[in-house]
Formats: C-alpha cells, sequence, structure tokens
C-alpha cells in the first residue's frame, strides 16, 4: 500500500446505518435532494457498468473524484469510470455480511475527512442497487451455462457463434472448430449409472478445458458431445489442441465407488477451420463430418475438414 492509499469497509447494517473504517467521528453532509435523486437514479438500472457510472457521475456534485474502478473477484469483474490517480481510497463492500465487491475512488488530490464522510454517505445509496446487479449478473451468466459441466449451453454457443464467425471473416483472423463426441457413452451409463456418466462428462470437460486457451470458448451441444472455439487458430494448430484432448480424455479413469476398477473413456474430435465463404452453419457442417469420418474409421481419433473429400462435403 502507498502512503496515499486508505482502506475501509461499507457495510449496510440492519439499522442502515454505515459501518466506516476508523469509524470516523464526522457525519455526512449531503443534500437530502441529492440523495434522493441519486436513490432514484440507482434503481433505474441492474446493469453493472451503467450503474457504475450513474453513481461516478452523480456524486461529484458533493464530493469531487477523478476516478472510481469496481471489482468483483467472485464473478471475475471490474468496472472503471474516469481515470486512476495517486490518491485512493478503497471500501470493501458489504451488505449484510455478505461481500460485493471493492470500490475504489481515485483522486489526484488527497481526500480530506469530510469528504471521506460524504463518500461513505453516497455509498448507502449504492450497496442495494449494487446486490441486485450482481444477483442479476449471476442469474444472468447461470442461463447460459451448462449447470453439470459449467461451460457454455446452446443458448451461449448460438449467441455467441454468429458473433465470432461474422468478426473472423472482418478482421480476417484464423478460427477453428472443434467437435467432440465421448465414444460408446451409453455403454458407461448402461453399466455404471447415470451418476458415473455424469462424473465421466465433468472430468472430460476437465481435460478439455486444461488443454485450450483462457480466450477459447467450450460449448455443450448434447449429450456428450461439445464443441470448442479455438480463436486465432490456423487449421494445424487446432489439429495439436485436439489431439492434446484426444490422448488427455483417453487417460482419464474414474473410480467405481470403493473398488478397484476404473471406468475409461476414449473421445472422437472433428476440426474444422473457416474458410472465406463460411457461415456458422456450414462450419458447424464440416467438424460434423469430420466427427462422423473418425467415429467412422473406429473412433478415439481426430479427423481434419482438410482430409475430407471435397465431394462429399458438398453433397452433405
Ligand atoms: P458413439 O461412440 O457413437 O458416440 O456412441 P455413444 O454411446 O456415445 O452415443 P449415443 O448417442 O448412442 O449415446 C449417448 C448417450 O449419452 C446416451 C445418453 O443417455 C447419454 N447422455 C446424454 N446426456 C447425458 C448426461 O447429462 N449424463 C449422462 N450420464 N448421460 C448422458
Ligand atoms: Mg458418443
Ligand atoms: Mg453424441
Amino acid at each position: 500500500m502507498t502512503p496515499f492509499q486508505s482502506i475501509g469497509q461499507a457495510e449496510l447494517r440492519d439499522d442502515k446505518n454505515i459501518a466506516t473504517f476508523g469509524e470516523i467521528a464526522l457525519k455526512p453532509d449531503i443534500r437530502p435532494d441529492v440523495l434522493f435523486r441519486l436513490t432514484g437514479k440507482l434503481q433505474t438500472t441492474l446493469e453493472l457498468p451503467q450503474l457504475i457510472e450513474i453513481f461516478f457521475k452523480d456524486i461529484q456534485d458533493t464530493v469531487l473524484v477523478d476516478g472510481i474502478s469496481y471489482r468483483c473477484r467472485k464473478l471475475n469483474t471490474v468496472v472503471s469510470q474516469g481515470k486512476t490517480c495517486a490518491h485512493s481510497v478503497s471500501y470493501d463492500l458489504k451488505t449484510h455480511g455478505e461481500g460485493i465487491g471493492e470500490l475504489v475512488f481515485f483522486r489526484s488530490s488527497r481526500f480530506r475527512e469530510y469528504e471521506l464522510a460524504n463518500i461513505e454517505g453516497l455509498l448507502s445509496t449504492l450497496l442495494y442497487p449494487l446486490r441486485n446487479a450482481l444477483r442479476y449478473r449471476e442469474a444472468l451468466d447461470a442461463s447460459f451455462r451448462d449447470p453439470l459441466t459449467g461451460v457454455g449451453n446452446r443458448v451461449a454457443l448460438d449467441r455467441t457463434m454468429d458473433r465470432e464467425v461474422e468478426l473472423c471473416h472482418r478482421h480476417d483472423q484464423d478460427v477453428s472448430l472443434l467437435m467432440i463426441d465421448l465414444d460408446h457413452f451409453k455403454r458407461i451409463n448402461d453399466s455404471y449409472g447415470h451418476s458415473m456418466g455424469d462424473a465421466v462428462l465433468k472430468q472430460a470437460v476437465d481435460e478439455i478445458m486444461k488443454c485450450i486457451r483462457q480466450t477459447d470458448l467450450c460449448f455443450r451441444y448434447g449429450g456428450e458431445e461439445f464443441l470448442v472455439l479455438l480463436t486465432n487458430a490456423a487449421h494445424d494448430d487446432a489439429m495439436m489442441v485436439a489431439e492434446r484432448i484426444r490422448r488427455s480424455i483417453s487417460a482419464i479413469q474414474v473410480q467405481v465407488m470403493e473398488t478397484a476398477e476404473r471406468v475409461k473413456v476414449t473421445a472422437s474430435v472433428g476440426v474444422a477451420s473457416l474458410q472465406p465463404s463460411d457461415s456458422r452453419a456450414s462450419l458447424i457442417n464440416r467438424a460434423d463430418l469430420a466427427l462422423y469420418t473418425a467415429k467412422g474409421a473406429g473412433r478415439n481419433q481426430v479427423i481434419g475438414d482438410q482430409e475430407l473429400d471435397q465431394a462429399e462435403t458438398a453433397v452433405r
């Protein structure tokens, strides 16, 4: 911490009093109409960036601030307004004991004690709208995730793929798609039960995630079928990633409860790389055809669309 930084806690308790750092004796001196207007405005949105923007703009009537930065580790989110400066004061925000992130105020000159009291008074208007915005964001995130494996679901896929394909065409960037399907998966369910099948699915996704970069995207496409969008990956790179995934999945061993028996699984992978004439549908189609070819060739292998017969692609 630099000498210019202060740290405090802002917590709205049942009695609606704000608990401040150092329990500063000064009381906030904020015009009631300003507080009333700010409270009303903050209730107009559930979008985090908009909320932080409204707060930043409206507090300037009471205390001049050059920038603010809000961070929520749980949601891996940072929202900033204005600029960062040498002097800062940061608040660990809580409502009824629930951590809802950290808010830092920046200014080129030092904050005075009466200004800190006002900042804390203003913060009291932000806490509940902020908690609501976080809950909204969490609900929205959950609606795009497959609950079993945590990767994107079909809704997320539909929303993302068109945009990614269009962006890659526009910027002339490489993108490749892997379609991964677990082999003879039904047998695992039939032999060991559905919950063992679920455990194997989760493990397979863990292996996929270990093999791809943070900027790549993984979606559950069907029961035991996954799509991975590799950004900035030309065909050769994509084939290498696909092979790494195939090998990692084939090394999975899930213990059958309290026995020495281990369940193993393999996967077949189809790889397609974006061509200038491709739409989302044609790209998925080629990955699907490559996967189908890998299944036909004996499973537990990777086939790229470049290995497919062009005529076969045209017919399909
Ligand atoms: P192939 O090698 O040809 O892909 O054979 P397969 O058995 O993997 O394919 P098939 O399509 O015949 O069976 C897929 C199975 O996946 C059937 C279905 O019960 C199972 N499945 C789908 N979703 C889930 C799930 O969420 N959990 C579990 N445990 N099983 C699932
Ligand atoms: Mg399968
Ligand atoms: Mg399948």
